[in-house]
C-alpha cells in the first residue's frame, strides 16, 4: 500500500516523525503542524499539493497563441498542442533548394 509514490521527492508526501505525523514538502522540509492522525496529516498534504499545483499553474490555461483554455503541464507550457505542433513544424522545415541539394549529392 505504501511506498506506491513515483517522484515522493516531488510531493507533498506524510512521515511518522516522533510518533506524530508530519507533512513533508517536495523540498524536504517539514512543514504545518504536527498531526495526531495520518489521515489528517495527508489531506493537509493533498492540500498543500493542490496549492503548489496551482502555483506552477498545472491545470487549464489559455494558449498564449490562440487563447484558447487547454490542459496546461506546467509554467513552462503555454501553447495548446496545436499551436505547439505548428509552431515545431514551422521550426522543423527544411527550404525545398537544400533538400534537392542533399537528393543530388546522395545519388
Ligand atoms: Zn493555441
Amino acid at each position: 500500500m505504501l511506498g506506491t509514490f513515483s517522484a515522493p521527492e516531488q510531493r507533498f508526501h506524510v512521515e511518522r516523525i516522533g510518533g506524530r505525523f508530519r507533512v513533508i514538502s517536495p523540498e524536504g522540509k517539514l512543514v504545518g503542524p504536527p498531526f495526531e492522525s495520518r489521515r489528517a496529516a495527508v489531506e493537509a498534504a493533498q492540500a498543500m499539493q493542490a496549492e503548489a499545483d496551482r502555483h506552477a499553474k498545472r491545470g487549464p490555461r489559455p494558449c498564449m497563441c490562440c487563447g484558447r483554455n487547454f490542459d496546461s503541464e506546467g509554467i513552462h507550457n503555454r501553447l495548446c498542442a496545436h499551436c505547439r505542433s505548428r509552431g515545431d513544424a514551422a521550426s522543423l522545415s527544411i527550404p525545398t533548394n537544400s533538400i534537392a541539394k542533399i537528393r543530388r549529392a546522395a545519388s
